[in-house]
């Protein structure tokens, strides 16, 4: 069964094409900059052949449309006919208290994802638009909604409360409700069949270091806490975004700037982070290699964003009564071992410790970075698309 995974953000549509009878990835790519002059396509394919085109791409629906040619065409292409695309996968960000799983999307489920747009007004309406299109344009496939927010619907409600008036979070529902679910579920589920046990037995901790960073506590193959909240800015410090922040300090500092919301909201969420602090950049890659040479405010930005998750690692084991394993993904999970090192360093006490040779190893791909103690360290590279995938044929199949 081919299905088709799609993740509109606000200018722009990345997909992949999956043949789900072997889990093959066909296709996969993005269009850039919708709406501005000079869009752009890149596309590969599973052979290796790749393309990058430059067009005119008003909207996401002409967007999708470019993005069915390029899958269909005679050079680049790997299907076909478009009736070949038998579901589509939509991420959408979030799902608010009504989604707690993944789900078909009809006109009832369409007027709920409306209703959650209050929520993500950010991210939400382009999810939307992408699932529109895709409606108008493969009308006999049937759709699904995938939310970041679905896995993290467990928590007990004092894991996700904040301690304002009540009567708020009824109101408006502020509350947390996390994100990267998709992430967290797919690489909690991968961890306990790595340690070859039962998910259910399982106390994980799930590190997700990318642009946005999450961490995640898993116990028993259910997210009862995470460190991302009411929006994607809360929790770890992140590439832009300052994560936890005692909201005083931001009054404080909107009184003395004389700034309004939206000025307040771009220095929370594009301005701060490891770019804030180091005023080096926002990638780790460039963060790691400035405090290797010598750069104070670089090596500050590191400090503290494995501090903020060593923190986290260690609240979590409160939360769960213990710890089995942590995962590290994402771009910075993944690669940077270094990030890994000065997070796990000191842990010991939690049962974890790093064995330095296969922390710093040039492998990749699903592996244990421990010496094999009580508490295992694990690097699982993500892949909320295939979730997506599976989802999407779970659903359309039942
Ligand atoms: P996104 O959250 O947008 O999907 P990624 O998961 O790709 O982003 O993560 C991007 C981050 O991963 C950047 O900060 C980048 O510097 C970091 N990263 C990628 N490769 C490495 C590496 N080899 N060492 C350290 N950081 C890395």
């Amino acid at each position: 069964m081919i299905i088709l995974v799609l993740n509109s953000g606000s200018s722009s549509v990345k997909y992949r094409l999956f043949e789900m009878g072997g889990e093959r990835c066909l296709a996969w790519g993005g269009v850039e900059r919708i709406g501005a002059r000079g869009a752009i396509l890149n596309h590969q394919r599973y052979d290796g052949h790749k393309v990058k085109l430059a067009g005119e791409i008003v909207d996401h629906q002409a967007a999708i449309e470019y993005i069915l040619a390029i899958l269909l065409s005679k050079n680049h292409g790997v299907i076909g006919e478009r009736s070949e695309i038998k579901a589509v996968g939509h991420r959408v960000v979030h799902g608010g208290e009504k989604f707690t799983g993944s789900v078909l999307i009809d006109t009832e489920v369409m007027t709920q994802l409306h209703d959650c747009i209050e929520l993500a007004p950010l991210h939400n309406p382009h999810n939307i638009k992408g699932i529109t299109a895709c409606r108008a344009l493969l009308p006999d496939a049937p759709q699904v909604a995938v939310f970041d927010t679905a896995f993290h619907q467990q928590m007990p409600d004092y894991a996700y409360l904040y301690g304002l008036p009540y009567i708020l979070y009824k109101r408006y529902g502020v509350r947390r409700y996390g994100f990267h679910g998709t992430s967290h579920r797919y690489v909690s589920d991968r961890a306990a069949r790595l340690m070859e046990r039962p998910i259910e037995e399982l106390k994980l901790i799930t590190c997700h270091l990318g642009n946005g960073c999450s961490i995640a506590a898993v116990k028993g193959g259910v997210s009862v806490d995470t460190s991302m909240g009411f929006t994607p800015t809360e929790g770890l410090l992140m590439g832009t975004r300052t994560g936890d922040l005692d909201p005083a300090a931001l009054l404080y500092i909107m009184s003395r700037e004389e700034i309004g919301i939206g000025e307040a909201n771009s220095l929370i969420n594009k301005h701060s982070g490891l770019q804030g602090i180091s005023g080096v950049s926002n990638d780790m890659r460039e963060i790691e290699a400035e405090a290797a040479a010598g750069n104070a405010r670089a090596e500050l930005a590191l400090s503290v964003f494995c501090y903020r998750v060593k923190k986290y690692i260690g609240a979590y084991a409160a939360a769960m009564g213990g710890i089995d394993g942590v995962v590290f993904t994402g771009g910075i999970g993944e690669n940077s071992s270094e990030v890994r090192h000065r997070t796990i360093d000191g842990l010991q006490f939690l049962g974890l410790e790093l064995d330095p040779e296969a922390n710093r190893s040039n492998d990749t791909g699903e592996r244990f970075i421990d010496r094999g103690g009580p508490a295992r360290v694990m690097v699982i590279p993500t892949n909320e698309e295939l979730v997506i995938a599976r989802d999407t044929v779970g659903l359309v199949n039942h």
